[in-house]
């Protein structure tokens, strides 16, 4: 049994991938897709590639997305993007609040929230990442981080087709290390309760599960009913090891 919600594959590939390699990749997923499959299916490659891929996605199943925007529409930020530029760059989705911009970057949870407002604002669908810390995580205070996390972070005026929410505990990013079936559920659960408090229809916004999700492991994380979707990291950067991820999505 899976998620009564249509699942999403999304992959995160972080800063990886120059022109050719990443091209590539989307080009083989996009031919993957060709084949319908039970999942919905998105790739975030870096800022530089993203007009490459979306000539290459063009017409295919495979939809386009960012790993970060500025809350501002233009302006003086140096280096920054606009949620408008991703979307005239091709982008549908962008990834805000990952835990690698709220540690490395210090980004707070007001700034993502200011951040997916301007992703709403400009048409974007927001996946807004939240998740513990180890630490947080052996102190048990992994449920009021995550609500605190989610309280800040996610706009009031969000639905459940312009927000999605990646649940991504930090300790499980990159490591190899999941949590237990269990212990994701009831994460999941105390997101959607939450959720529920924030937005009018948070009983319907996507709960993505990230943290080392790959071949092995995504159709037991997919089949729980509470997970509506993965963020897939590492393993996206492999175009089999990520379809077979895209094929483990329990049908509907
Ligand atoms: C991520 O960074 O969003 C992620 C889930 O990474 P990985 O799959 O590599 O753990």
């Amino acid at each position: 049994m899976g998620s009564a919600k249509r699942i999403l594959v999304a992959g995160n590939w972080k800063m990886n991938g120059l022109r050719e390699e990443g091209v590539a990749l989307a080009g083989a997923l996009a031919s993957r897709a060709k084949t319908p499959a039970a999942a919905d299916i998105l790739i975030c490659p870096p800022a530089t590639l993203l007009s490459a891929c979306a000539d290459v996605l063009a017409g295919s199943a495979v939809a386009l997305g960012a790993q970060d925007c500025h809350a501002q529409p233009k302006g003086a930020f140096t280096g920054d993007i606009s949620a408008k530029m991703l979307t005239d760059a091709g982008c549908s989705h962008v990834i805000l609040g990952h835990s690698e911009r709220r540690a490395l970057h210090g980004e707070t949870s007001a700034q993502v929230c200011a951040k997916a407002k301007a992703a709403l604002g400009a048409g974007l669908v927001a996946i807004i990442c939240v998740g513990e810390t180890e630490a947080q995580s052996d102190a048990g205070e992994g449920p009021a981080v995550v609500a605190e996390q989610l309280q800040g972070s996610v706009p009031v005026d969000g639905t459940a087709e312009t927000i999605i929410i990646a649940y991504e505990p930090v300790w499980a990013i990159g490591t190899g290390r999941t949590p237990s079936l269990a212990d994701i559920d009831r994460m999941h659960a105390h997101i959607r309760t939450v959720l529920s408090g924030i937005l009018n229809d948070g009983a319907a916004v996507r709960i993505l599960y990230g943290g080392s999700v790959k071949a092995s492991n995504a159709a037991e994380i997919l089949a729980r009913p509470v997970v509506d979707g993965a963020l897939v990291g590492g393993a996206s950067l492999v175009a089999d090891e990520f379809w077979a991820i895209v094929q483990a999505a329990p049908a509907l």
